[in-house]
């Protein structure tokens, strides 16, 4: 993590969004830095050169950016996981708990072929309960999950404990 101090510094911290107290890491200024952005994606890329990954899930939003751009340099398929509400064909939901209520995320049920081992990327891990549901999501349409890679993560939240202790491999830039 020692070796991204300038992918850090790409980062900007917005106290007190969405709501007071929070400390949002917005990534947009990664994004658009061109070295940043590469750097990101080459160092998410790495580790899976080469290693027979069939598919990359992306998470809704900003697990679109990353993931296109990481499928493309791996040269496999992309998969989006979206908010409900958003894919056309037949699907499977998967509802999780938020700070206060809850949310839910869908794939398409033929998305990936069964055994299909597929990357999971979103910018931000924080409590894991969106990855979380990702997985089961992933799971149940038969995908191999070979790792689940994010740019940032909060440790002190435990998001990334978490999905290890569901048997999946986390990647991460920084905390
Ligand atoms: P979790 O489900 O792990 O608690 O929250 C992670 C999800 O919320 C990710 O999809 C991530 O994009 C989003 N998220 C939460 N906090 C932040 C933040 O400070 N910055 C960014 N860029 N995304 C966040």
């Amino acid at each position: 993590a020692r070796r991204h101090v300038a992918l850090k510094e790409s980062i900007r911290s917005i106290p007190d969004y969405p709501k007071p107290g929070i400390i949002f890491r917005d990534i947009t200024t990664l994004l658009s830095d061109p070295r940043s952005f590469r750097r990101a994606v080459d160092a998410l890329v790495h580790p899976y050169a080469g290693g027979g990954i069939q598919q990359v899930a992306g998470i809704e939003a900003r697990g679109f950016i990353l993931g296109g751009a990481i499928a493309h340099q791996l040269s496999c398929g992309f998969v989006p996981i979206r908010k409900k509400g958003k894919l056309p064909h037949h699907k499977v939901s998967m509802a999780y708990a938020l700070e206060y209520g809850t949310d839910e995320i869908e794939i398409h049920v033929d998305a990936v072929k069964p055994g299909d081992r597929v990357l999971l990327v979103d910018d931000l891990i924080a409590t894991g309960g969106t990855a979380t549901a990702a997985i089961n999501l992933l799971r149940k349409i038969g995908a191999e999950i070979v790792a689940a890679c994010f740019v940032i993560d909060l440790p002190d939240i435990g998001g990334a404990q978490r999905l290890r202790d569901l048997g999946v491999e986390v990647r991460t830039l920084m905390e």
